[in-house]
């Protein structure tokens, strides 16, 4: 049976299955599973429970399975069991043929209740929810016992049906364990298992009025499923005994539950109820706003699943809460990008530019690099002409001592072309810089002098005639405060929303290389960042290209001075 060998631990969770290996626990099998309830999208900090549950199961030849914990349908809809599915498959997982959903067990879940009752383990209690709040005690004080928890086993069992049936409407009565009302353990003190709710189940229809509890489902769904490692976070660390209670009443087979500390991010909401909000109240565009750390958000803005894993991987497993610098984030992003990403060249504030003595019909093809990182990536023509883009503020008229471009009388290079000098700078009626008048230098062709001087700067630049018309989105943090809900006395986390979190620039100048560019590809453009293409708004005739980051690392430069 046991297939597993135990492997060299490198966090506590897998110091634990190593020791389970060793001890034959669970056969030497590891089976995990990550169970979201489908009320909205994952996020970044579900991808650390994704990475954390496949990925054991890989390390350790197990396996994983993909189980929706589906037993709220007022909050649940079939549009965020799709995309959680495709989510998880985006980021390269697989369950295989186990998915498997928690409302599957519902009659299965009903069958353990009915046991408990038979056992003296659970009654039908008629206290209103104010009442049971009422009488649960504090956590210096123990709670009172439901005036009805001595109801006999038959008595029990008629309720319970007749819940079951319809005959209640919603509230009127719970099924609760008898376990402990004076236990320092809010949870142990005869925790809710049953509750009626007359509501459609996106599965089940209208086949149940009665919805067990996520304690009451959660450890019996890793039963049945034969979970040897229940792995959850650490505000189920409470729950563990409940969890514990069930499965032994039950005496059926028991996983364990092993908890760890939730991923949190600088800038960065995680909970559902608050991304909920934004979308709601049209902060963000959609659960898939680029700025949103929802994995659709992150698609779209151009995060690949290597750089969202290996992230996941970095930031490793532990018990004590901790936020984890955003800028880290993006160095894992940029790492990825970096490789695989083919340099081009943007313009997104244009400025025109024209070489007075470069004829007017000539047109040539320069030779330019794709990837510097990957010769294997080769190299690609791009067309120069007598007028050309460069950025605005590549350009100043009267600059600072440490302004190295371009500026009247300087010599700067533009990339895999030219040297040119700024002769005469072009002014509109409100005396806006219209045009640049400049002279380049034929014998720099490919962007080195054969006298052997030298310029301070390299510019980027795109021919006017060839370029491509795009729109441009550039985006900042969403909130302003890298801890979001540290919001003013008497407001919440949206007082700290970024009013400047999305630019949307149009009218920028790509080359023309890029006019075959698809939905998600991915591009570094020299000396802005990376960008990809939006796979919702862009189209061949008007192509739209988010940021995805930008080139300053931000993560690694603070690395560097710590170093010192
Ligand atoms: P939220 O608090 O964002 O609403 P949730 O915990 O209610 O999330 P579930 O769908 O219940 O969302 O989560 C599925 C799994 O993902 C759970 O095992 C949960 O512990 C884990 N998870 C959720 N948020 C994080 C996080 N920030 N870091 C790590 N794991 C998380
Ligand atoms: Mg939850």
């Amino acid at each position: 049976m046991s297939d597993a060998e135990p492997r060299p631990s490198t966090d506590f969770i897998r110091s634990i299955v190593n020791e389970d290996i060793r001890t034959g626990k669970g056969d030497g099998r590891v089976h995990t599973r990550f169970p979201p309830e489908p009320n909205g999208y994952l996020h970044i900090g579900h991808a650390k429970s994704i990475c954390i549950n496949f990925g054991i199961a890989r390390d350790y030849g197990g396996k994983c399975n993909l189980r929706f914990d589906d037993t709220n349908p007022v909050k649940e809809e079939q549009e965020y069991i799709d995309s959680i599915i495709e989510d998880v498959r985006w980021l390269g997982f697989d369950w295989e043929d186990r998915l498997f959903y928690a409302s599957d067990y519902f009659g299965t879940l009903y069958e353990y209740a009915v046991k408990l009752i038979e056992k003296g383990k659970a009654f039908v209690c008629d206290q209103t929810p104010d009442e049971v709040r009422e009488c649960r005690g504090t956590l210096t004080e123990p709670g009172r016992n439901s005036p009805y928890r001595d109801r006999s086993v038959e008595e029990n069992i008629d309720l319970f049906e007749r819940m079951r049936a319809g005959e209640f409407p919603n509230g009127a009565r719970t099924l609760r364990a008898k376990i402990d009302m004076a236990s320092p353990n809010l949870n142990m003190r005869d925790p809710v298992m049953y509750r009626i709710l007359h509501a459609s189940h996106p599965r089940t229809g209208d086949k149940w009025c009665i919805y067990p509890t996520y304690d009451f489902t959660h450890g019996q769904s890793d039963s049945i499923e034969g979970i040897t490692h229940s792995i959850c976070t650490m505000e189920f660390e409470d729950h563990r005994p409940l969890y514990d209670w069930h499965l032994d009443a039950l005496g059926i087979y028991h996983p364990r539950q092993i908890e760890f500390a939730r991923l949190n991010l600088t800038y960065t909401l995680m909970s559902k109820r608050r991304l909920h909000q934004l979308v709601k109240d049209g902060h963000v565009t959609g659960w898939d706003d680029p700025r949103m750390l929802t994995l659709c958000g992150m698609r779209r803005r151009g995060y690949t699943p290597e750089a969202i894993r290996n992230f996941c991987d970095r930031i490793g497993v532990a018990k004590a809460d901790s936020v984890v610098d955003f800028s880290f984030l993006e160095h894992c992003l940029r790492e990825d990008l970096n490789r695989r990403a083919w340099r081009m060249m943007a313009v997104l504030r244009p400025l025109k530019v024209v070489l007075t003595n470069y004829p007017e019909e000539k047109t040539e093809e320069l030779d330019a690099v794709n990837n510097p990182e990957d010769e294997a990536m080769g190299t690609r023509k791009v067309p120069f002409s007598r007028v050309l883009y460069i950025e605005r503020e590549d350009f100043m008229e009267d600059p600072p001592k440490k302004f190295y471009r371009l500026a009247p009388g300087r010599e700067v290079r533009l990339r895999y072309a030219y040297f040119i000098i700024c002769d005469e700078v072009v002014k509109d009626a409100n005396e806006e810089i219209v045009e640049l008048r400049c002279t380049y230098d034929p014998a720099t062709r490919g962007g080195d002098a054969p006298d052997g001087r030298k310029v301070k700067a390299t510019l980027h630049w795109v021919s006017a005639e060839h370029a491509l018309d795009a729109e441009v989105r550039l985006y900042d943090h969403l909130f302003t405060k890298e801890n979001p809900d540290e919001a003013p006395k008497g407001q919440d986390f949206t007082a700290n929303l970024n009013p400047d979190s999305l630019e949307v620039l149009s009218g920028c100048k790509l080359e023309p290389s890029l006019s075959g560019a698809k939905s998600g590809d991915l591009y570094q453009f020299e000396r802005l960042g990376y960008f990809c293409v939006d796979s919702k708004d862009s189209t061949p005739a008007q192509p739209v290209f988010n940021r995805t980051v930008t080139l300053k690392d931000a993560w690694a430069k603070a690395q560097a001075i710590e170093r010192k």
